[in-house]
């Protein structure tokens, strides 16, 4: 009997839905738990219950809600191998990196316990005649985040963590692929002292998000995934007069200058282009050397370190990356490869048909290096999402430049160097929203914000630091005077627009 992943609603479980997906585990290749696939009514549940806790959350003070964040830090950190494990399990990710996806989340949470200091408003005094101006951060409402299936727990915290704390309410649609940590996460919260009503989690496919792109009650929308549903998103939720911020897919590429330390380098594309299985928005899937010594000299160290890496099940302690979600992105990341040896690119290592003793049923992928690539190709165009690393040989700088600068995506991109002057160009002109200097991984520390550009990226404010708080409050500005009773009314009446003089 499969174990049924239901909704988390009100602060119970909430079985409910004909619908069910399949939830795999990727290293065995077999279905492991099945998932509700909600639908608008499941999702009426879940505002309901969000609309009855809100206006008491709302007007707890920001210190008692940063100390739910304190104890939620503790608690998850406390579950820490539990939550890696299942979240290897559904994902496919291994278990240390599952840890790093939980802890990045974690960072966020930490950001939030700060939330009285973020939410501090400005104050004028003296603006005018005994005319003061403050302005005051409010929350929105009822907000709703739709997560990817690549990061089932950084994601969803870098989301709920600043808007819970900014006041809101929050529905949480996490990727139906790895649904179950998710709910852990709010569980949790729970357990922390979140009041019931505060976080709910609802699973489901289009049929849940469209139903939550229509409703009246939701004010805003956080989603991460692939750029053309990032796109329909933003269209369809500003169209009914919500905020949106909706990041896309990516195409990041590392620059490796002449003068880099390239074992340093090799060293670093290695975790960068393999790690996760590629898995990553901020993974580095193309390679720009510049010049063909460094290309030549690259190569030669690159091979070998990429037929040395370990690929296992996600609890393999030694293993460098695991499996691919599921066996419908295993065949696309093997087409891509095969597009891309069609288009004319030099297979150097090829890891289609990778199979493991034991786990021959797995969604593996080895990993798989091109040289000669040409920005011509769909398959340097297009997102593979996949174990595979595409050298793009560009003859100078400006050529360097201009690549991750032209490309449709603009999430991340990372230039190896020991040139301050040619990194500082760099990192000045392109046309990228996130940059790395001899940096292959630049996600900003939670503090910071995060947000790619161009196809990466549909709306104007990033994620998480100052800009979440941003995202998830309007700002109110209250101009004041408290005249002393004795001033000369007729001063009062003015019909021209006030100005302070
Ligand atoms: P996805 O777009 O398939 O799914 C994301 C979410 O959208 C899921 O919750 C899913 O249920 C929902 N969804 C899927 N199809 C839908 C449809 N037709 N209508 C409405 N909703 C739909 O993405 P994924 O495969 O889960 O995640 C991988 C993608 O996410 C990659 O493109 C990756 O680059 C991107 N990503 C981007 C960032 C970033 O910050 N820019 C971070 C992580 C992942």
């Amino acid at each position: 009997m499969l174990r049924t992943i239901d909704h988390f609603i009100g602060g119970s479980t909430f079985a409910s839905g004909e619908r069910q997906g399949e939830v795999f585990n990727p290293s065995q290749g077999q279905v492991q738990a099945s998932v509700r696939l909600g639908t608008a009514a499941d999702l009426q549940k879940a505002v309901d219950a969000a609309n009855a806790a809100l206006p008491g959350w709302a007007a707890t003070n920001p210190q008692r809600r940063a100390r739910v964040m304190f104890n939620y830090k503790a608690l998850v950190e406390a579950n820490m191998q539990e939550l890696a494990e299942l979240l290897a399990s559904e994902h496919g990710k291994v278990v240390a990196d599952a840890k790093g996806d939980i802890q990045r989340g974690l960072e966020v949470i930490e950001f939030a316990c700060g939330i009285p200091h973020a939410l501090k408003g400005e104050y004028t005094q003296g603006a005018g005649p005994g005319i003061d101006v403050y302005s005051m951060r409010q929350p929105l409402g009822i907000v709703c985040g739709i997560t990817p299936f690549n990061f089932p727990a950084m994601i969803p915290m870098w989301m709920f963590g600043v808007a819970i704390a900014c006041g809101n309410a929050f529905i949480l649609k996490p990727s139906e692929r790895d649904p179950s940590v998710p709910v852990r996460l709010a569980e949790l919260m729970k357990e922390a002292g979140l009041p019931d009503g505060i976080l709910n989690v609802v699973h489901g496919d289009k049929e849940m998000v469209d139903a939550i792109l229509d409703h009246d009650d939701i004010r805003a929308i956080s989603f991460v995934g692939s750029s053309d549903i990032a796109h329909y998103i933003y269209s369809r939720g500003t169209a009914n007069g919500k905020r949106v911020q909706a990041f896309g897919g990516a195409k990041n590429h590392g620059i490796v200058m002449p003068d880099a330390d390239l074992d340093q380098v090799v060293n670093d594309l290695a975790g960068a282009a393999f790690g996760s299985a590629g898995e990553r928005c901020m993974a580095l899937p193309v390679v720009v050397p510049v010049g063909d010594r460094t290309a030549d000299a690259l190569r030669e160290r690159l091979v070998p370190a990429i037929e040395g890496l370990r690929v296992g099940i996600s609890t393999d302690p030694e293993a460098h990356y695991g499996p691919v979600v599921n066996a419908a992105h295993k065949k696309r990341v093997e087409d891509w490869i095969q597009t891309c040896a069609d288009e004319g690119g030099e297979l150097v290592v090829d890891g289609r048909g990778f199979t493991l003793q034991g786990h021959e049923e797995g969604f593996f992928v080895g990993p798989t290096l091109f040289d000669h690539v040409k920005p011509h190709f769909r398959s340097y165009q297009e997102e593979i999402f996949g174990p595979v690393l595409q050298m793009v040989r560009a003859p100078d700088f400006e050529t360097a430049v201009r690549l991750p600068s032209e490309h449709q995506y603009g999430n991340g991109v990372a230039i190896f160097t020991r040139n301050g002057h040619a990194a500082r160009e760099f990192a000045a002109r392109v046309n990228v929203g996130m940059v790395g200097i001899n940096v292959p991984i630049p996600v900003p520390v939670a503090y910071h914000t995060f947000g790619g550009w161009k196809r990466s990226g549909f709306g104007d404010i990033n994620q998480h630091g100052m800009e979440g708080v941003r995202f998830w409050t309007k700002t109110k500005t209250i101009t004041q005077r408290w005249p002393d009773g004795n001033a000369d009314v007729g001063d009062m009446g003015a019909f021209h627009i006030p100005t302070m003089g």
